[in-house]
């Protein structure tokens, strides 16, 4: 019993907190729009990328809910942050906070991440990473017990293991984000090189070992290698 309800807050902790773009850091006051011009964009941008990722969405995954509800978080505490989660019907919601909204330079990159958080969608990438932690969580909890753990080290073991198989793939989830994400912002008339110029501001989270996010050099490029396959 206990084994199963730390499982299930192993995975509502990763289904918060699976798709992460932002980098919780502001740039200054001077860099930034307005809050006006900032929403003024937000709705241009929702109102066309939408309506395309829905039409992806049916295309690529008809067993999915593809009725994407996409909300402000205007709290001015709330850091720097789009992420995609699921309501309880199953109903895909991207939420963005005001600071990415105001830290974004353009439509293109606000159409960019946003296009990125419904490619997670799409992907089913919540899911597929859900099992990813509980297989994790089995395999790890085998190999305790099979080792003579008490009952405390198999529950340790089942949330590390839960941890790396959440892990494992989640780089491959943003670079396939990323490479759809350039589709459904092209389709909707942004450019996604000039929208993928956010990830060169933000930290680079490098290359390491079990990091979530992959390195900002290997997202630009899967982004142009996306944009020559659709010739532009
Ligand atoms: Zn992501």
């Amino acid at each position: 019993m206990r084994a199963i309800s730390m499982l299930s807050a192993l995975c509502l902790f990763t289904v918060l907190s699976a798709c992460d773009v932002g980098s919780g850091v502001g740039y200054g006051d001077d860099g930034r729009l307005s809050t006006q011009e900032a929403m003024r964009n937000f709705s241009e941008v929702v109102g066309r990328v939408e309506p395309v990722a829905e039409q992806e969405c049916r295309k690529d995954a008809p067993q999915l809910n593809c009725d994407f509800l996409i909300q402000l978080d205007k709290r001015r505490s709330a850091p720097e942050n789009a992420y995609q989660s699921l309501d309880e019907n199953g109903r895909p919601v991207i939420t963005f906070t005001l600071a990415l909204i105001t830290g974004t330079e353009n439509a293109d990159e606000l159409a960019f991440v946003l296009s990125h958080e419904a490619a997670h969608h799409i992907r089913d990438h919540l899911a597929r990473q859900r099992r990813n932690a509980e297989a994790g969580a089995v395999v790890f909890a085998g190999l305790a017990t099979l080792t003579g753990g008490t009952e405390a080290d198999v529950a340790n073991a089942q949330k590390l293991g839960a941890a790396v198989g959440a892990r494992t793939y989640s780089k491959e989830f943003e670079l396939e984000a990323d490479e759809l994400g350039t589709i459904i912002a092209y389709r909707a008339g942004f450019n996604p090189l000039i929208g993928a110029n956010y990830f060169t501001r933000i930290p680079d989270p490098g290359d390491r070992f079990l990091g979530t996010h992959p390195p900002n050099a290997e997202r630009i490029a899967t982004v142009k290698r996306t944009a020559r396959r659709l010739g532009f």
